[in-house]
């Protein structure tokens, strides 16, 4: 690796996703291509070349299971299945049997031949008409990568080898990625790609790691082993960091800590205005052992339960049983309150190793959530049992994502009939009156909301993709995430509509995207009428401390006026100068 050209106290900057302030050494997840030179060995060393081989695999396995038994320990059996998937690409597509007919053949080294078997496989799959097959292609490589340092007797540089505490710079993460990251030893993550509401951003975020994303070339700039700072509130990454700038980090560190500290305090005080308006502040989480924090940050409910990141990182399906047990364990440990279970929203960036074989060039338009559900009414079936037989345990709710019309939402209601009434013919227990709701987060369901407004039980906001596809903005993409405005007047004149339109109908209107934790929004959702907000669990008790100091005759007229705004630019000015009058402790980097 050659040596780079970091300056002092360089600072780049991207996009804030995860806040907190991480100080400590780089690890880089940025590979340079190995070189490996052919060898010739002679016929009596071809048995011991073959052995070499053998035993370097056979410590890639091993080091696999003992990864796969940490991450199982650490962060539960479901993150620790991704590793079932790498032992299996060991057994079948790592040119095994290729590379020992080759050594014995035409007498080379082993980590020649394996690499030059290994780069024929890759290349192949590179070129596959199958998206699924393609981005494998990654995962294989980094497999084979372990191979050949085995093989060389290098130390390997990933996620799940970190032992000691770091911050990760990296390319980019997929969500998988994320759900390997061990709390524990990562101070914080800094990606060259990603916008802040792709879903490895939202994975750091319930795992509460200071995160910024698209940083451009920060691998590039960045030197292994190097001291770094990661400020999460700001967006920032400073490389070598001289002592004055450290001291400075050091103490926003200390009143970051603080802040959110006291912030804590607030805990079990009831989210309501100053005028005594209850607000609901639910917490958004992908896995179920996620309950206890969004318990300890004083979720009042979950809002959104992501049941897909249940399918992300295994090769088989989870039944309905395994899913059963999962959707309980929500329910019970939120008694008496309310448990959103979403139905899978997989497609998009969130891509399953089972549903495998999509070829799709735009795959946020292609085949995703409800329409990948519809499209696999038997998996779709299993998931619906599992909800249903688990909403005799709690207070359970059903919403499905990405609905686009009407005629999508009946098919998927049919289906839940057809399964109720199953579950009802053959005795088993389940709460017969579950509310029925969907996603808002696609403007053709926002221009009918009255009719599906009055074929179900409550809406909830996805802004998230509301933004994205209002504003045709990939919600993933650094290039253009400043285009990514939830305040464009745009998506705030779509809002209002759903608000009103689910007031027509007399249903409960929530919001679950990302701008609800963004504190600068706070006042203008009150203001719109909303009275449940789904969130990052970490989010919540700063949103609760704004929520506490504004009555909704205050938060109404900050909505109307800033509702009849011309730009993005003017709505956010306007909502900072509210705020900063209200709290001038709120206006983080976030809000500029
Ligand atoms: C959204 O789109 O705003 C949302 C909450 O769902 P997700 O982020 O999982 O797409
Ligand atoms: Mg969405």
């Amino acid at each position: 690796m050659g040596k780079k050209l970091t300056k002092k106290n360089l600072v780049l900057d991207g996009v804030a996703v995860s806040p907190g302030i991480a100080i400590g050494l780089a690890f880089l997840l940025h590979h340079d291509e190995l070189q490996v030179e052919e060898e010739e060995i002679l016929p009596d060393q071809v048995a011991s070349e073959v052995e070499k081989f053998k035993r370097a695999v056979q410590q890639t396995k091993e080091e696999l299971r003992s990864i796969r038994r940490r991450v199982s320990r650490d962060m539960g059996e479901e993150q620790a299945r991704i590793f079932d998937v790498q032992l299996l690409m060991l057994d079948d597509v790592m040119a095994f049997d290729e590379t020992i007919s080759a050594i014995q053949d035409r007498k080379r080294n082993a980590e020649f031949l394996f690499w030059e078997n290994l780069n024929t496989a890759i290349a192949a799959i590179e070129a596959s008409d199958h998206a699924f097959f393609r981005e494998r292609a990654a995962d294989i490589k980094d497999l084979g990568r372990r191979v050949l340092h085995n093989l060389l007797g290098i130390k390997h540089l990933t996620i799940s080898g970190i032992r000691s505490e770091v911050v990760v710079v990296s390319p980019d993460l997929s969500p998988t990625d994320t759900i390997m990251m061990h709390r524990k030893n990562i101070l914080g993550f800094a990606t060259d790609m990603g916008g802040r509401t792709s879903h490895a951003a939202i994975m750091a975020r319930s795992l509460e790691i200071p995160s910024v994303v698209g940083l451009r070339d920060a691998t590039s700039r960045v030197e292994h082993g190097e001291t770094i700072i990661l400020d999460g509130n700001k967006g920032t990454l400073v490389i070598a960091p001289d002592e004055k700038l450290l001291e400075h980090y050091r103490a926003e560190q200390r009143k970051y800590l603080q802040w959110s500290s006291d912030l804590a305090a607030l805990r079990d005080l009831p989210a309501h205005t100053l005028d005594h308006q209850a607000i609901q502040l639910h917490a958004n989480i992908e896995f179920p052992d996620e309950t206890d924090s969004a318990l300890s940050h004083g979720a009042t409910g979950i809002g959104l339960y992501r049941t897909e990141f249940l399918y992300l990182s295994r090769t088989d399906l989870p039944g309905e049983e395994e899913q059963f047990k999962a959707y309980k364990s929500v329910a019970e440990k939120m008694i008496p309150n309310p448990v959103t279970i979403r139905t899978f929203d997989l497609g998009g960036d969130k891509f399953s190793m089972y549903l495998k074989g999509y070829t799709e060039a735009n795959p946020f338009l292609g085949q995703r959530a409800i329409r990948l559900c519809l499209q696999h009414p038997d998996i779709f079936k299993v998931q619906l049992a599992a909800i249903l037989r688990a909403s005799a345990a709690g207070n359970m709710k059903i919403i499905f994502p990405m609905i686009s019309g009407i005629e999508q939402l009946r098919q998927a209601k049919e289906i839940l009939g057809s399964v109720q009434e199953d579950l009802r013919a053959r005795g088993v227990p389940i709460d017969p009156d579950i509310p029925v709701g969907v996603m808002i987060e696609i403007p053709s369901a926002v221009l009918v909301a009255d009719s599906l407004a009055r074929e179900v039980d409550f809406f909830s906001i996805g802004t998230n993709d509301l933004i994205q596809y209002t504003l045709a903005v990939d919600r993933g993409n650094e290039q253009v995430a400043e285009l990514f405005d939830a305040f464009h007047p745009a998506v705030l004149k779509l809002i209002k509509q759903v608000v009103e339109a689910g007031q027509r109908a007399q249903i409960p209107v929530a919001i679950c995207g990302e701008m609800c934790a963004e504190p600068m929004a706070t006042v203008l959702l009150l203001g719109l009428g909303f009275d449940e907000f789904s969130m990052s669990s970490v989010s919540i008790p700063q949103i609760k401390k704004i929520i506490r100091s504004v009555n909704m005759e205050e938060a109404r007229a900050v909505a109307l006026h800033a509702i009849e705004l011309e730009t993005g630019r003017q709505i956010k000015a306007y909502l900072k100068e509210q705020i900063g009058n209200l709290h001038p402790d709120f206006l983080t980097a976030d809000m500029t």
